[in-house]
């Protein structure tokens, strides 16, 4: 059976759920930890999950989660200024993998936002 012309034209809105979300948060680093960092993995993956800290600025939001809000570009250290030193960090050894961490975050959270809003930032 051929589809009439109006259902091909109903739109389909992919959301990820956020549980998926979360847990991308988890198995990038752990990706990254385990290719990059093999001898000391865990240590990598401990200090990239502490920067999870980073969602700390979600407390000053009104909610303070919004499933269809943009966080890249919202919330105080989700927006560019915070975000360069974050790249920046990566270029520092001692830094590294505190801004490997977050920019990872970002990264994930930007695509969330790209999911969700169709942007890469707000
Ligand atoms: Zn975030």
């Amino acid at each position: 059976m051929v589809p009439s012309p109006t259902q091909c034209t109903t739109q389909i809105t992919q959301r990820e759920p956020p549980i998926i979300h979360l847990a991308l948060h988890v198995i990038v680093p752990a990706i990254v930890a385990g290719l990059f960092y093999r001898k000391a993995w865990l240590m990598a993956l401990a200090v990239m999950m502490a920067t999870m800290v980073v969602d700390a600025d979600h407390l000053l939001a009104d909610p303070i989660y919004d499933p269809n809000r943009c966080s890249i570009g919202f919330h105080p250290l989700h927006r560019i200024v915070p975000i360069l030193l974050y790249g920046a960090l990566c270029f520092l050894p001692k830094t590294r993998l505190v801004g490997l961490g977050l920019m990872i975050h970002m990264a994930l959270d930007s695509i969330d936002c790209q999911m969700t809003n169709g942007v890469w930032y707000q």
